[in-house]
C-alpha cells in the first residue's frame, strides 16, 4: 500500500484526498464535483466506506481503492449516515461490488436499504421524475442478510479500530454519526451542517476558517434534536468532522456556535411567517436574507452573488424542510 497519495498527480485527478490517520476523500460525483463525497476508512488491510453516494458514485471509489492497492474483499463495512439519497443511494450497487461487505445503517433506515421503493417515491416528490434520474441513478435493494441495525451507543471494530455509532437526530430520525477516536473525528453526515470549499476565502485556512449552514431538508427537521445532536457531537470534544457536504472541517467549536445561532434563526423566522401566506416562498426568501448577511460578516472577502448560486438549493430545500415542521407542528397544535 501506498503511503502517500498526495506525491502521486493521476491519483489528486481522480478525486481522492488522503486526510491522514488512514482516512482518504473521495468525490461522489453528485450533481457536481465538490457537492457530497465518500470516507474510505483504511485500517492495515481492511476498509469502511462511509456514505455511499449515488449509483454514479461506486466508479469513483473502485478507482480510490485501486490506486491504494486493496483488493474488494478488504471493503469490510459499508456504512449510510442515514437514508437520503445522496448519502445511501449508492448502497446497493456498492454491496454488490463488495462481497464481502456488511451494511451498518440505523435501524430506522435499515428496511429503507432493503425495500427502496419509497425513499424513491419521497425523492421524486423533492426533485422530480426527471433530476431524480440525473441525480441517483437507479437504486439496488441491499440483501436484508446483510444488513445490520446499529442501536445508539454500539462499537463495531474495523482491523481493531473502534468506530463508536451515536443515533443523532435532528436532520432525519434514521441519522447516526460516527465516532472515530484515532483522528478524534465524526463522520457527521447532514447532523453537522454543510460547508463548501467555496465557502471560506482563505484555501490556506480552509479546514478551519469556513462559513457553514444546517441542513434542514424534508420531511423530519427538528430544531430541538438537531440542538441536542450537535451538544452530543461536540461534548466528545472532537478535532475534525468530516462533513459530507464536504470534507474535513477542523475548529468544531466556531463552527457549533455558528450551526446553533443559525437553528435559533430558523426557529424565530418559521414561526414569525407561520401564519402567512405564500409561507415557503416567504420562508425562503427570510433564510436567504439572513444567511447572506451572517456569511458576509463571517468572511466579508467571499463575494455575494457567488454565494447566493452556491447556496441556492440548499437554502430551497432548507425552506421546504422548515415549511414541512411547521406543518407538523400545526398538526399537533390540533390533534392536541
Ligand atoms: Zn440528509
Amino acid at each position: 500500500m501506498k503511503s502517500d497519495l498526495e506525491e502521486n498527480p493521476a491519483f489528486e485527478n481522480s478525486g481522492c484526498e488522503n486526510l491522514g490517520h488512514g482516512i482518504y476523500c473521495v468525490d461522489a460525483r453528485y450533481i457536481q464535483h465538490g457537492i457530497a463525497c465518500c470516507y474510505l476508512m483504511v485500517e492495515g488491510d481492511q476498509v469502511a466506506i462511509i456514505e455511499t453516494g449515488t449509483a454514479h458514485t461506486a466508479e469513483g471509489i473502485a478507482e480510490a481503492l485501486a490506486e491504494l492497492e486493496l483488493p474488494k474483499e478488504s471493503v469490510r463495512y459499508i456504512i449510510p449516515t442515514h437514508v437520503h439519497l445522496d448519502h445511501a443511494g449508492g448502497a446497493g450497487l456498492l454491496m454488490q461490488q463488495y462481497p464481502e461487505a456488511q451494511m451498518l445503517v440505523h435501524p430506522r433506515g435499515a428496511r429503507h436499504m432493503v425495500n427502496p421503493t419509497q425513499l424513491i417515491a419521497g425523492s421524486k416528490a423533492v426533485y422530480g421524475d426527471e433530476k431524480f434520474a440525473q441525480f441517483y441513478g437507479e437504486l439496488i435493494p441491499v440483501p436484508k442478510e446483510r444488513v445490520i441495525s446499529v442501536e445508539d451507543g454500539e462499537k463495531y471494530e474495523l482491523n481493531g479500530r473502534a468506530l463508536e455509532f451515536r443515533h443523532t437526530p435532528g436532520h432525519a430520525e434514521h441519522h447516526f454519526c460516527v465516532w472515530d477516536s484515532v483522528s478524534e473525528g465524526w463522520f457527521s453526515g447532514d447532523t453537522f451542517g454543510i460547508s463548501y470549499h467555496e465557502m471560506g476565502a482563505d484555501l490556506a485556512s480552509d479546514r478551519s476558517d469556513r462559513f457553514i449552514i444546517p441542513t434542514t431538508s424534508p420531511v423530519q427537521f427538528d430544531p430541538d434534536k438537531l440542538l441536542a445532536s450537535i451538544d452530543l457531537m461536540m461534548s466528545y470534544n472532537p478535532k475534525k468532522f468530516y462533513l459530507t457536504h464536504y470534507s474535513v472541517l477542523e475548529n468544531p467549536e466556531s463552527h457549533a456556535d455558528l450551526l446553533r445561532a443559525q437553528i435559533e434563526d430558523y426557529r424565530q423566522i418559521g414561526q414569525l411567517l407561520r401564519n402567512e401566506s405564500e409561507r415557503e416562498e416567504r420562508i425562503h426568501q427570510a433564510l436567504q436574507d439572513i444567511t447572506l448577511a451572517r456569511l458576509s460578516s463571517e468572511q466579508p472577502n467571499l463575494d455575494l452573488d457567488t454565494m447566493e448560486k452556491v447556496l441556492a438549493m440548499d437554502l430551497e430545500l432548507n425552506a421546504q424542510g422548515l415549511d414541512v415542521w411547521l406543518s407538523k407542528q400545526e398538526q399537533k397544535e390540533t390533534s392536541a
